[in-house]
């Protein structure tokens, strides 16, 4: 059984971060996709981040019924800070072996993998995944440790220019994010109030 984990603040997550996640599993035969929301983040402490629990509960409404896909709480509900090695070696005591678990994350963020918590363990507890987004080169992926360009895989997706910074700012301006993020999540967004004060 192969696992993609998909590891993103998901604030809020969206119609990319879904497209990520399927054009993966298709392209590397993946069985089962889990989304990992981070808890609290150590390297974002320049934005206020939405608290985890709005974050994991729109992650769930956007992958509901989509039977290949689950949620997890492991990062959300960690009260110490979040390293994706830990992540990574909870679900390999599940039973799941290193050869089948892949790690999903976007361009930017892997291109800032060597500030990670023991990043150079990451290659031996899974293979590292990651797509491209507009506006960063994938040649920047050169300039990485061997060890990680070694493991890692580039999964080319239809390109959407949209990002979780852009859908904050259209709902806190009240420009509307309609078919930028799923029905429910546009729904939840809106009924708790979030992103109005950036
Ligand atoms: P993030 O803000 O969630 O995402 C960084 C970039 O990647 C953003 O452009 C984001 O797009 C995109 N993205 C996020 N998740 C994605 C996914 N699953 N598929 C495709 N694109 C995705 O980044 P982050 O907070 O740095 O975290 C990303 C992952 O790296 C998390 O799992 C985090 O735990 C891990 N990480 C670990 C450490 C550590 O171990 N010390 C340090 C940093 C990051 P949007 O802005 O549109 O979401």
């Amino acid at each position: 059984m192969k696992v993609g984990i998909m590891g993103g603040t998901f604030d809020p997550v969206h119609y990319g971060h879904l497209l990520a996640a399927e054009e993966c599993r298709r392209r590397l035969d993946i069985d089962k996709i889990i989304f990992v929301p981070t808890g609290e983040p150590p390297h974002k402490s320049g934005r206020k981040i939405t608290p985890a629990e709005d974050r994991y509960a729109m992650t769930l409404l956007a992958t509901a019924g989509v039977l290949e896909y689950s949620v997890s709480r492991t990062e959300v509900d960690r009260k110490e800070l979040t390293h994706t090695v830990d992540t990574l070696r909870e679900f390999l005591d599940t039973g799941i072996k290193p050869e089948d678990l892949f790690f999903i994350t976007g361009l930017d963020a892997m291109l800032s993998i060597t500030s990670w918590f023991d990043y150079e363990l990451l290659p031996e507890l899974c293979t590292l995944v990651t797509v491209p987004r507009p506006g960063y080169s994938i040649k920047n992926i050169d300039k990485l440790p061997e060890i990680i360009k070694q493991n890692l895989k580039v999964i080319e997706i239809p390109q959407f220019a949209i990002s979780s910074t852009e859908i904050r700012e259209r709902a806190r301006d009240g420009r509307g994010i309609r078919f930028l993020v799923p029905h429910l999540v546009e729904i939840y967004i809106e009924s708790a109030g979030l992103y109005k004060d950036l």
